[in-house]
């Protein structure tokens, strides 16, 4: 499979401004930030959508993010902020390589928009229970 324009910014051959780079992730600014400060945290290993993600590289995910948003909001001032992962391009995924945004909320409005269109919770114990056979 060819590589991803993520992939090729891990590898340096397409320019990003980057912010943080270890052995198994990388994170840079998005290109067409929803507001300032908007951050790409990814990981090396080239899989297309969370669920394939291994196990050590979404520890590694986990443990990056939590310091990649305190920095953002120092550098930014923000005080709040949206994670946005999206998977599959139903789900507006556009790069299929995984990545998390990082989105400064602020107060002139600027960051993630959402639309929250909630439904009534049916039968919840059998999908639970169907969820948690799958685990
Ligand atoms: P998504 O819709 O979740 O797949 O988001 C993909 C994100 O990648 C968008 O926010 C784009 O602005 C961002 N993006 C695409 N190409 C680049 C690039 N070369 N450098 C930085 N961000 C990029």
């Amino acid at each position: 499979m060819s590589d991803t324009i993520f992939t090729k910014i891990i590898k340096g051959e397409i320019p990003c401004h980057k912010v943080y780079e270890n052995d198994l992730v990388f994170a840079f600014l998005d290109i067409s930030p929803l507001s300032r400060g908007h951050v790409l945290v990814i990981p090396k290993e080239p899989a297309a959508t969370l669920d394939q993600l291994s196990a050590e590289s979404a520890g590694a995910l986990g443990e990056a993010l939590p310091a990649l948003c305190r920095a953002v909001m120092k550098a930014t001032g923000a005080t709040a902020y949206n994670i946005l992962q999206n998977n599959g391009a139903e789900a507006h995924q556009a790069v299929f390589h995984v990545h998390f945004h990082i989105i400064p909320k602020v107060e002139t409005g600027e960051g993630l928009g959402i639309v929250w269109n909630t439904k009534s919770l049916e039968s919840g114990e059998t999908l639970a229970a169907s969820i948690r056979e799958h685990l």
